[in-house]
């Protein structure tokens, strides 16, 4: 893994950087990958942009990974383009062969093109794609059902992003990488097809326990048909959930990037040459809980406030509005940056010069004490 991340250090795909990634982005990298990459534009979203196809490796597990399903989770999606990058230097690490030998993948690096142009979780119908996987009522659907029938994966690696919110309320640390082998019926069962990707998460576990300890989760086992990784698990076909989360100060989420690229090759060096590894491990997993927000005020005369900040897309790209914390959001809470304001009333302060403004640089809390954010 030392290794892996060092490669990525140094050979990361720096054409992708930020949060704002959509089709635009990745089409000259898409034209640019040798002919051992077959690209294919096997589709359109419903405001006609295409949505693509990356197959590579010769072996016999078949993989089918997706990314940018929700539009404004775009992590994933650089890592997959890092992980192309590698496949290109397999004299760089035996890893990355032995995963092309034994494996072929078939990644769409963004399912949600119209969502990714407008940054948002949704569809241009507005419909949330991870809860259509029964009625695919929208082209999007059809078309990654259309590419799982042709394709009939061994494996599914279902890429997405998560906000701020998420930490373990114990420890009191951030989830910067969850995982979910998702439930294949009502009871949770411990099916075959979802003890495989009970495995697999073990072993991506256990490998990034050393960069990332008690900053890895779960995300919650309830069962739901109409989101797509349960529908697949549920078709007998082992499927695993990837959240990319938030390292503290990496609101560009490229630190993140290199553990979710780190993530995929170990899940990938699982896939190619199964260890035993016993689920138990993956039930021993925490499972992490909303109790993070971006800033906390601590300390204040008026008490604790918690700022979260909204992503919106401006002119500028992505921007991050200061919002008050939703209580229901935070039982327990804790910040990813913590400001020590004894002695002040905040409340007040930050609804008139905080809440809702763009620039977030600079608070004057009070004369004389300015906050640099
Ligand atoms: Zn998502």
């Amino acid at each position: 893994m030392e290794t892996l991340l060092t490669w990525h250090k140094n050979n990361h795909e720096k054409q992708l950087l930020g949060r704002y990634i959509h089709v635009d982005s990745i089409l000259e990298l898409l034209e640019k990958l040798p002919s051992e990459f077959e690209v294919k534009q096997c589709g359109f979203s419903v405001e006609k942009r295409p949505i693509h196809t990356v197959t590579i490796g010769t072996g016999k597990t078949k993989i089918l990974l997706w990314s940018q399903m929700h539009g404004n989770e775009s992590t994933t999606t650089k890592a997959v383009f890092d992980l192309f990058k590698a496949f290109q230097q397999v004299g760089e690490n035996p890893l990355f062969e032995t995963i092309l030998s034994s494996c072929t993948l078939c990644v769409v690096p963004i399912l949600n093109p119209d969502g990714a142009f407008a940054y948002t979780r949704i569809n241009a119908n507005e419909v949330d794609l991870n809860r259509d996987a029964q009625h695919r009522s929208q082209p999007e659907s059809t078309l990654l059902w259309g590419i799982y029938k042709d394709f009939q994966p061994h494996f599914c690696f279902n890429l997405h992003g998560q906000r701020t919110i998420y930490g373990f309320e114990d420890t009191g640390k951030p989830s910067i990488l969850s995982f979910l082998a998702p439930s294949a019926d009502k009871s949770r069962s411990i099916t075959l097809s979802r003890k495989r990707s009970m495995q697999v998460i073990a072993h991506i576990y256990n490998e990034l326990m050393p960069y990332l300890p008690g900053n890895m989760g779960l995300y919650d086992d309830g069962f739901n048909l109409n989101c797509t990784g349960d529908t697949f698990q549920a078709g007998g076909v082992p499927t695993i959930l990837f959240e990319a989360g938030h390292y503290p100060g990496d609101y560009d989420r490229e630190i993140t990037r290199q553990y979710v690229f780190m993530a995929i090759v170990a899940a990938l060096e699982n896939v190619s040459n199964p260890l035993p590894i016993n689920e138990a491990t993956y039930l021993a997993i925490p499972e992490h809980q909303k109790c993070y927000c971006d800033i906390l005020f601590k300390n204040a005369v008026d008490g604790d406030v918690g700022i979260q900040f909204t992503e919106k897309l401006t002119r500028n790209g992505i921007e991050f509005i200061p919002e008050l914390a939703l209580k229901e959001e935070t039982s327990s809470m804790f910040g990813h940056r913590v400001i020590d304001v004894s002695g002040i009333k905040i409340k007040k302060l930050l609804e008139e010069k905080l809440i809702g403004k763009p620039d977030i640089r600079h608070l004057n809390v009070d004369k004389g004490i300015t906050i640099t954010l």
